[in-house]
């Protein structure tokens, strides 16, 4: 495993695409792989689960909009060995427009991206909830996605655009994209409608569903707010041992 680079995208949003992006991070770091975790989204959920405020200073928006300014520029080390973010801010909002007419737009992030991966074994990029430029420089610089599905009645609703973005983005600037995994979210075993959902969302998605489910835990829902992972903050809880075990058939796939 070496500058493997994982996109965490579903454009629907509260899906937990940041928990676990900050999980699967925290997990692959304790397991002493070297990880960078690019915070692509504005609302910046990512970036203040491990930073403070006046930690930030610039971010992903300074990097992705200024051709002078460079990675070593923008990346911060986190309290958890092995991690470090490359942080974002609220006004990472304003990039679209920024980059209106540019032709380089969609590859701003893979060109600052490639030359530092391979200092890396993993990057893990937390997208936000759209289908617009941010989501499209993640996906074509990256190597392998994960959709983050929530167990609910309408969990695959919208799954027909992701699927359309990411072929458009295969048929072109990035080939070698693949659909590492699915990760049903925010999970309830017991019923009998969400094992219903999960069934559903493995025809749709085949053999490409990990295994490992995330159940509803509000210890995951607490952690960030503590600035800690869920490998810190509650390591006995059920969110600890299902990102664990994510991991692990994470490490299985990309290698
Ligand atoms: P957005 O699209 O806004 O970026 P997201 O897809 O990143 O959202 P999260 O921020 O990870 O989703 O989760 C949405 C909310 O649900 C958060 O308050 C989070 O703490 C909570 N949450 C996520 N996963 C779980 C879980 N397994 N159990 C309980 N709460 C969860
Ligand atoms: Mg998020």
């Amino acid at each position: 495993m070496k500058g493997i680079k994982i996109a965490i995208t579903n454009q629907k949003g509260g899906v937990g695409k940041t928990t676990t992006a900050i999980n699967l991070a925290a997990a692959l770091a304790k397991q002493g792989k070297r990880v960078l975790l690019a915070d692509l989204d504005p609302q910046a959920n990512s970036t203040i689960s491990f930073l403070s405020a006046d930690e930030i200073t610039m971010s992903v928006y300074d990097l992705l909009s200024d051709p002078e300014v460079s990675f070593n520029d923008i990346v911060k080390k986190t309290k958890v060995e092995n991690l470090e973010i490359l942080p974002s801010r609220i006004n990472l909002a304003k990039l679209e427009a920024r980059l209106v007419g540019e032709l380089d737009a969609p590859f701003r992030l893979k060109d600052k991206i490639d030359p530092i991966a391979n200092n890396y074994d993993v990057v893990i990029l937390d997208t936000p909830p759209t289908l617009g430029l941010i989501t499209v420089n993640a996906l074509v610089a990256s190597t392998h996605l994960i959709i983050p599905i929530q167990s609910s009645y309408f969990a695959l609703e919208g799954t027909d655009d992701l699927l359309e973005t990411i072929e458009r983005i295969k048929a072109r600037p990035n080939p070698q994209l693949e659909v590492l995994g699915v990760v049903v979210t925010l999970h309830d075993r017991r019923t009998t409608l969400s094992r219903d959902i999960y069934d559903q969302i493995c025809q749709v998605f085949g053999d490409k569903v990990f295994e490992t489910t995330i159940s509803k835990s509000v210890r995951l829902e607490e952690s960030p707010a503590y600035r800690e992972s869920i490998f810190t903050f509650a390591p006995a809880s059920s969110g600890a041992i299902e990102y664990a075990s994510l991991c692990d058939e994470v490490i299985r796939r990309a290698n």
